[in-house]
């Protein structure tokens, strides 16, 4: 049978994480557009029919003002046909003055500028005399009103009665409002018109009351509120002259208006439903904008699609790292392991004649052992402050002896690169401190002194006290540490990038070993330029005693 294997190309959890991220973030996007367009459209119906609401209400209250001017009319006006019935002379004004009093009687209304008109006027149809009481209004102005009123009269539908509203300058300075009704003789026939000329807001205090005698929206959805409490309401002309306003001016946000017919001047009546109460009036209330919600979760989503964006690279890098950690480790396990195998088989082989020859191999396997050793005290050490399992045993340290005991150790690998090693430490010096954590230290700032030197360099190791501390510096005549990488390096997996490639190979855990054994002293460390050139690693412990004497060539302090 034949079997089929299918290769397909893996797809790495990187790019199925970018994937899902960036799917995740439209999905995002188009939820939040989603929200954003339901909301609006909500919203857009709620403010419709808020709106419908508003221009129910001028509806409403347009037609409570023309029915309540109309019963105002023929209060008025009726009086002077029923004195008149077409015969005869025409009536006297004094009439509906009279009847304008009476109005107010019957309204309960103040109406002082109603009951005082500006002037009283009748104009004859048959001879085209006019009248006005008082007689004060001149002959222009006179003429003037009877052809306003004459032209309006004939140009209306229903000539029985109409308000005429006359903006300033047209008649008199003010704006003025001309109330006027028709006196029909026989036949029907239009014999004179009888009026009154006012200021605009004559009939305010009316309207308020009209605007407050019966609800201007249905009850069943404004419960028992006045109408002023859910309602603005302004009664004004064309040309802006205002009639009346029920409060202050107000926010046209939900508003609507109706215009009543031109035998009632073409008044214009504006209402708005009161912002505050809006909600009140809508099963749900007013919906609110989602735009800040939704930009805030749309925020938060990229934030945190930024935040698994770097957490991935770093990943990546940690990854890269570790690779090369491990190929590094590989690297520094090789060498030494085939330089001892090499010399045991020599030794084992009986080929080397000479006690000096078999001493030299038995120097090298020494050698290399104690850098196998060191290797992995490094990988160790690494791992277990990884885990946070590092116990210190503190005592009391000789410093000369300690480093020259680590140097003596350290000296068959230097000299293998042909290196001299030199020290210059203090009599005397003491320090509270592990002896396996200050050795490996040293060794692995010696090592690394040596690995990054060239060949035949003096590595100098000094020691002195400064206050309770003990600085411990080593000197190489290497390349040194650019300035940029000073502080890098200490980090695990961190090696020099710039510059020309360092050829020695290594773990790039060596210097974090350091820095964390020196931390767990409560200790601190960093690099310089050696006087001479080269890298000068400095380590700074507390726990100092002994001597004061300053140390040969001073260290000058300069943090990397
Ligand atoms: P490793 O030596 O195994 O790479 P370390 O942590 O000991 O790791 O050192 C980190 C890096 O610091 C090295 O890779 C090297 O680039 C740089 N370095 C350390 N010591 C020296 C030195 N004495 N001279 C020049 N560069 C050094």
């Amino acid at each position: 049978m034949l079997s089929v294997t299918r290769v397909g190309r893996r797809i790495s959890p990187g790019s199925l994480l970018l994937v899902s991220l960036v799917a995740i973030l439209a999905v995002s996007l188009a939820l939040g557009y989603h929200a954003l367009t339901t909301t609006r459209s909500h919203r857009a119906s709620v403010e419709g029919a808020l709106r419908h609401y508003a221009s129910m209400a001028a509806w409403e209250y347009s037609s409570v003002v023309r029915e309540d001017l109309n019963t105002v009319l023929r209060m008025v006006f009726d009086e002077v046909t029923r004195e008149w019935r077409g015969f005869g002379d025409l009536p006297e004004l004094r009439i509906v003055a009279a009847e304008l009093r009476d109005v107010a009687r019957e309204y309960r209304c103040e109406c002082r500028s109603l009951q005082s008109p500006l002037a009283y006027f009748r104009i004859d149809l048959q001879d085209s005399t006019t009248i006005a009481l008082p007689d004060t209004l001149n002959a222009g102005t006179l003429s003037s009103l009877a052809d306003t009123v004459t032209r309006h009269q004939r140009q209306q539908a229903d000539k029985r009665a109409g308000l005429v509203m006359l903006p300033a300058g047209s008649l008199l300075e003010s704006p003025t409002l001309v109330t006027y009704s028709t006196a029909y003789g026989r036949r029907w026939s239009a014999r004179a018109l009888y009026g009154f000329v006012t200021n605009p807001g004559a009939y305010g205090e009316l309207l308020a009351k009209w605007f407050t005698a019966q609800p201007l929206l249905p009850p069943a959805i404004t419960g028992t509120h006045p109408n002023d409490s859910l309602l603005y309401i302004t009664v004004h002309t064309g040309s802006n002259d205002t009639l009346f306003a029920s409060g202050a001016p107000y926010p046209t946000t939900y508003a609507a208006r109706d215009t009543m017919p031109a035998e009632y001047g073409g008044l214009i009546v504006a209402a708005a439903i009161r912002p505050d109460v809006a909600g009140r009036l809508i099963i749900g209330g007013v919906p609110r904008s989602r735009l800040p919600l939704i930009v805030t979760l749309l925020l938060i989503t990229l934030g945190l699609g930024t935040a698994a964006l770097f957490q991935l690279r770093r990943e990546r890098q940690l990854a890269r790292l570790r690779d090369d950690f491990v190929s590094g480790v590989s690297h520094e396990l090789r060498t030494p392991l085939a330089q001892v195998r090499m010399f045991a088989e020599l030794l084992d082989s009986g080929k080397l004649r000479t006690q000096q020859e078999r001493d030299r191999s038995l120097g090298v396997i020494n050698r290399e052992a104690r850098r196998l050793t060191q290797l992995v005290e490094n990988i160790l050490q690494f791992s277990r402050s990884a885990r946070a399992a590092v116990d210190l045993k503190i005592e009391r340290l000789d410093v000369a002896r300690t480093v020259s005991e680590v140097i003596e150790a350290f000296r068959p690998l230097a000299s293998a690169k042909t290196v001299s090693l030199e020290s210059e430490i203090e009599d005397g010096l003491g320090l509270r401190a592990d002896r396996d954590a200050l050795s490996q230290v040293l060794l692995n700032l010696l090592d690394n002194a040596v690995k990054y030197g060239p060949e035949g360099q003096t590595v100098t190791v000094r020691a002195s006290r400064a206050g309770n501390r003990l600085r411990l510096a080593v000197e190489d005549e290497g390349p040194g540490i650019p300035r940029t990488e000073r502080r890098r390096i200490w980090e695990p997996y961190q090696r020099v990038r710039s510059g020309a490639k360092r050829a020695a190979a290594g773990t790039g855990i060596g210097l974090a070993v350091v820095a964390e054994l020196v931390g767990l002293h409560d200790g601190r460390t960093w690099v310089e330029d050696a006087l001479g050139g080269g890298a000068r690693f400095v380590v700074e412990l507390p726990g100092a005693t002994g001597s004061l004497e300053p140390s040969p060539r001073p260290i000058s302090e300069a943090s990397g």
